[in-house]
C-alpha cells in the first residue's frame, strides 16, 4: 500500500513523525508536508508558485520528506496532482498536536489535508491528540493510531472515507466511540492585549458551550477515542425536499 504522510503542525513536529512511524507499518511511505506551522490554516491553497524542498527530518528515527512552503492542503495537491508517479492508496494527516472535534474541523489544516485526499479520489485518515496543560507525547499514540488504522483498512477504505480520529489526552482511552461532529458554539472571545503597542486582539476562553453527549467533544473529553466519519459534500439534505417543495417555480416568471 503507498501511503502519504501529512500535517499542518509542519515538516518536524512530533506528531508527523509519529504518523509516519504508524504508516511504515501498513506500506510504503512519503512524507509531504508544511515547512512551517500552518495550524488554522483549514483549507487554504497557494494559487501563485508552491515552492517544495527535499530535507531529511532527524527525529528518533530520521526520514527524508518533501516540505513544502505552502498550506496542508497544497501538500496534498502538489503531491497527487504533481510529485508522485501515482496517486497514494491512503492519505493520513496529523498526528495533530490538539484536538479537532466540534466546529474545529472547520479550522483544522489537519482535516482539511484529509478533505483534499477524498476530493482527489484518495481515502484519508485524520489523527489529533488532545492537549493538556503538558507537552503531548505522541510516542505512546503511534500503538494507538496503528491498531485503528489496521482495524479501518481492516473494514474497508473506499475513496469517499473521510475519517477523523481524535484521540483523548491520556495514555489509554476508555473504549471507542463512533461519534457525531458536535455543533456546539465555540466560548472563544477576543480580548485587547495589553503587551502590543498596536491595537491587537488576543482569543481567550477556548472550549465549548454544552456539547450534546453523544458527541465528539463530550466523549473525547470523557477520555474516550472518538471516531467520526466526515462528508466533503456540505449539503444540507434534510432542507433539499423541505425547500423544493417551496414555491420557486414562479419566481423568474
Ligand atoms: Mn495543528
Amino acid at each position: 500500500m503507498k501511503i502519504l504522510v501529512t500535517n499542518d503542525d509542519g515538516v518536524t513536529a512530533p506528531g508527523l513523525a509519529a504518523l509516519r512511524a504508524v504508516a511504515k507499518n501498513f506500506g510504503d511511505v512519503t512524507v509531504v508536508a508544511p515547512d512551517s506551522h500552518q495550524s488554522g490554516a483549514s483549507h487554504a491553497i497557494t494559487l501563485s508558485g508552491l515552492t517544495v524542498r527535499r530535507t531529511r527530518v532527524e527525529r528518533d528515527e530520521s526520514f527524508d520528506a518533501i516540505a513544502v512552503e505552502g498550506r496542508p492542503a497544497d501538500c496534498v495537491r502538489v503531491a497527487i496532482l504533481g510529485l508522485l508517479d501515482d496517486p497514494p492508496d491512503l492519505v493520513l494527516s496529523g498526528i495533530n498536536a490538539g484536538a479537532n472535534v466540534g466546529i474545529h474541523v472547520f479550522y483544522s489544516g489537519t482535516v482539511a489535508a484529509a478533505a483534499e485526499a477524498v476530493m482527489l479520489g484518495v481515502p484519508a485518515v485524520a489523527f489529533s491528540l488532545a492537549v493538556g496543560s503538558t507537552p503531548p507525547d505522541f510516542r505512546p499514540a503511534i500503538e494507538t493510531c496503528s491498531k485503528v488504522l489496521a482495524r479501518l483498512i481492516e473494514r474497508g477504505l473506499s475513496p469517499s472515507d473521510l475519517i477523523n480520529v481524535n484521540l483523548p489526552e491520556r495514555r489509554a482511552a476508555k473504549g471507542i466511540r463512533i461519534v457525531r461532529q458536535s455543533r456546539a458554539r465555540s466560548r472563544d472571545r477576543y480580548r485587547l492585549s495589553n503587551a502590543s503597542e498596536r491595537e491587537e486582539y488576543l482569543i481567550k476562553g477556548g472550549g465549548f458551550h454544552a456539547p450534546s453527549r453523544d458527541t465528539d467533544i463530550a466523549l473525547l473529553s470523557k477520555g474516550y477515542l472518538t471516531i467520526t466519519p466526515l462528508h466533503v459534500d456540505r449539503t444540507a439534505h434534510d432542507k433539499l425536499d423541505e425547500w423544493n417543495g417551496d414555491h420557486w417555480a414562479d419566481l423568474l416568471g
